[in-house]
């Protein structure tokens, strides 16, 4: 299965890298790392830096954004470093990175609100942060994002 390419965000990219993780990609947040601290890091990880920093653009393993809203940073990261978001998707906390994990349905009943338990089939758990993912809501969230941005599934 190929793999979705492994990302470092800077400071200013806390949502991109909230949402490239809805999508499936490996993505490391630094909040308080900035310029050549970040990149070291991110070179480090043998990631790809992600960056709106100017002084960094000329780098060759950087990606820089040009756009300021997440929108537009998410349709530059996917027409430069392509993946199959459909494949990826629903396999990462988007709050800790961490890969989920498959969880019981049984297991959910108390941990979530009604109306989700009786809707919906599959779960899965983050081990990091407890937060429980449903497989239904959070992709329609992703999919009508993607078609705002006209990459559509
Ligand atoms: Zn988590």
């Amino acid at each position: 299965m190929e793999e979705a390419p492994r990302f470092a965000a800077d400071r200013m990219l806390g949502r991109l890298a909230r949402w490239l993780r809805l999508l499936g990609a490996d993505v490391s947040w630094y909040p308080d790392l900035g310029g050549s601290e970040f990149l070291r890091r991110a070179r480090a990880e043998e990631r790809i830096a992600l960056t709106r920093d100017k002084r960094l653009r000329t780098a060759p393993d950087v990606g820089f954004l040009s756009s300021d809203g997440f929108r537009g940073q998410l349709r530059e990261v996917l027409a430069r470093f392509p993946f199959d978001p459909q494949r990826h998707a629903f396999s990462r906390c988007s709050r800790c990175n961490k890969e989920l994990t498959p969880i019981e349905r049984e297991d959910v009943r108390s941990l979530v609100p009604p109306f989700v338990y009786a809707n919906h089939q599959r779960f899965a758990r983050c081990e990091q942060c407890g937060r429980i993912y449903w497989q239904a809501t959070h992709p329609e969230r992703i999919l009508g994002e993607l078609r705002r941005l006209g990459l559509g599934w």
